[in-house]
């Protein structure tokens, strides 16, 4: 399959701005209305939609935001006299205040509890709205703001919404098609995976609470510009729950999806007038039908690419040659040791006392039965697991624990027993989550597609592709990761890793599910690995595979190292031998 060209991914959005221009050509202002509604509503969806729809955070109270930056507009507009331009971006600069003190809850707080939380918060600005009079007017409300002229007739205004609208469309789908979106996804669905990819959240959510809290807030102000006068009650709950389920009848991880949710749930209304009473519950009826019928939203519907089949039978052939162009000729890195390391889990001592060196260009087997602690092991290294003793020490630096996402930036990248990846985005998008610490690009570069974001995006894009020949899955570049067979997410996961130029991968069980000739291949790629100059810790209960590749091979049982040594040596061992190999 070949990915979709720019001109056919843009031609729906081209479709509907021209639509936008044609509309002051038929003449009905009441049209004009419900239209600049809509788009003054996308600018707000469209924010929110990285949060929800990308991010996958249960934000419903975002109304709050949009109450902030009309009230922010329009008492700035009404009792200073400053003209409405800087009143909007005084109002984005506290949408976009709130939009992170509402959002940072969600670094703790799981799915409902943040969504109370958002709610909670709008419940609070529409009362401090009500009872701070003197600024807000109370009950009574305040004016709202004008634009200047030419934006100041109902036309000119619709024209200043659909700018905004299409600029918003324009800068997230930006941000969706960058790394940010790509880890706003994964964190959403692999968060491990985002992790050991060097995607640290925190940052990153602020920075998108941020941008979508300044688009509520300039939604906000425009918002007030069109009801020419504003009250708390203007902003109602069913408001919300308008913006929220937008996102979710458009698809999560669209643009257009929830961009076409917006128009259809403002427009929805008017073509049924008798029904406006009954909005809340066709919302409802609405969301449950999306939920339970079409769980993809619009999205799923347009996407009839990844409906066609696939071939059956497919083969993964790696390409080890390409490597060279992958991982560039580096300097040899320093030893990677884990000193002394006891971890228990309660009573269960998973890891007793353990230690180990890794080195540059050297594949080390990790082997023992099940539960003797080799994944934890993995987990202490790779900064998941914090362990009660002990160390791990790249060269001369103490690594510090608990902090996966800063394990790529110290060249150590890994996979997992159970394959991490986002199902509903490509293969290559996939392999691009991995590529993150490259980059240097910041969020508003992203958005506004400024020259060294499109340098390192098309690298990115070469260097996944090589990774994706290496491995050998380059056929299925633009394939739905959801739809890819397990032992082809084997492979994908070892070309997400090496997409950060590790200088240390850590494999659990690559070959668990692997056919005997697809075996045979992973064991050649990880050796052109070690050639390149990568040191590999490789977890395996193939005893073929182990014996055949590795360089040293440390044998745990209990969490404690029952031998060490060169794969001859072990295979002689006479406990490994009877307690493990079985021989
Ligand atoms: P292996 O990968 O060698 O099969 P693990 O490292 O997954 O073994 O597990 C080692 C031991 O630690 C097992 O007894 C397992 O049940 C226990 N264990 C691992 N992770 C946890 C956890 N998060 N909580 C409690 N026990 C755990
Ligand atoms: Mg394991």
């Amino acid at each position: 399959m070949t990915p979709t060209p720019v001109w056919r991914r843009a031609l729906p959005y081209l479709l509907l701005l021209a639509a936008a221009i044609l509309l002051p050509f038929t003449g009905s202002t009441y049209w004009g209305v419900i239209a600049t509604r809509a788009a003054i509503y996308w600018v707000l969806v469209a924010g929110l939609n990285l949060v929800v729809g990308f991010a996958g955070q249960l934000a419903i109270g975002y109304v709050a935001l949009l109450a902030l930056g009309a009230y922010t507009t329009s008492v700035l507009c009404a009792r200073t006299g400053i003209g409405m331009v800087p009143a909007l971006a005084a109002g984005g600069v506290v949408g976009a205040l709130f939009g992170v003190l509402v959002g940072l809850p969600a670094l703790r707080l799981r799915t409902f509890y943040f969504a109370m939380a958002t709610l909670g918060f709008a419940t609070i600005v529409t009362q401090v709205a009500l009872a701070w009079t003197d600024v807000t007017g109370g009950g009574v409300g305040v004016p709202g703001p004008s634009l200047p002229a030419p934006f100041d007739t109902p036309w000119g205004f619709y024209a200043a919404c659909v700018m905004l609208a299409a600029l918003a469309t324009w800068m997230t789908a930006n941000i969706a098609a960058s790394r940010f979106g790509r880890a706003l996804v994964a964190l959403r669905d692999a968060d491990v995976a985002a992790e050991a990819s060097g995607i640290a959240k925190a940052p990153l959510f602020v920075t998108v609470f941020l941008f979508s809290g300044a688009a509520a807030g300039i939604a906000g102000g425009l918002f007030a510009d069109l009801q020419t006068y504003i009250t708390p009650d203007a902003f109602t709950f069913d408001l919300s729950v308008l913006f929220f389920i937008a996102i979710l009848v458009g698809g999560r991880g669209s643009i257009l999806g929830p961009l076409l949710g917006t128009l259809l749930l403002t427009a929805l209304p008017e073509v049924a007038a008798p029904l406006v009473a009954w909005s809340t519950f066709l919302y409802a009826a609405l969301l449950l039908l999306i939920v339970l019928l079409m769980p993809g939203g619009i999205a799923e519907l347009l996407d009839w690419r990844n409906r066609r089949p696939l071939t059956q039978d497919r083969v993964v052939l790696p390409r080890p040659a390409l490597l060279a162009d992958l991982l560039p000729e580096r300097h040899r890195a320093p030893a990677l040791a884990v000193r002394d390391v006891r971890l228990a889990f309660g009573g269960v001592r998973a890891i007793d006392g353990l230690s180990l060196d890794l080195h540059a260009g050297e594949v080390h087997g990790l082997i023992g039965p099940n539960g003797s602690g080799k994944t934890t092991t993995l987990n202490v290294i790779g900064g998941f697991a914090r362990p009660q003793s002990g160390s791990v020490v790249l060269g001369a630096t103490r690594l510090p624990q608990g902090a996966p996402a800063a394990r790529a930036r110290h060249g150590i990248a890994r996979t997992f027993q159970t394959p991490r990846m986002v199902g509903e985005a490509t293969v290559l998008d996939n392999v691009m989550i991995g590529g993150g610490v490259t980059a240097r690009a910041g969020f508003m570069e992203a958005a506004l597609r400024l020259p060294r974001q499109l340098r390192e995006e098309a690298a990115l894009v070469r260097r996944a592709r090589l990774a994706l020949g290496a491995v050998g899955l380059d056929a299925l570049a633009a394939v739905r990761c959801d739809r890819l067979q397990h032992s082809e997410l084997r492979f994908l996961e070892i070309a997400r890793a090496l997409l950060a130029q590790p200088d240390f991968l850590l494999l659990d069980e690559p070959a668990a599910g692997l056919a005997a000739p697809e075996i045979h291949e992973l064991g050649a790629l990880i050796r052109a690995l070690a050639a390149r100059g990568v040191g590999v810790l490789l977890v395996e209960h193939h005893a073929d595979l182990i014996f055949a590749i590795c360089d040293r091979v440390t044998v745990l049982d209990l969490g404690r190292v029952l031998a060490a040594g060169k794969p001859a040596e072990i295979r002689a061992h006479r406990e490994v031998v009877s307690a493990y190999l079985g021989a």
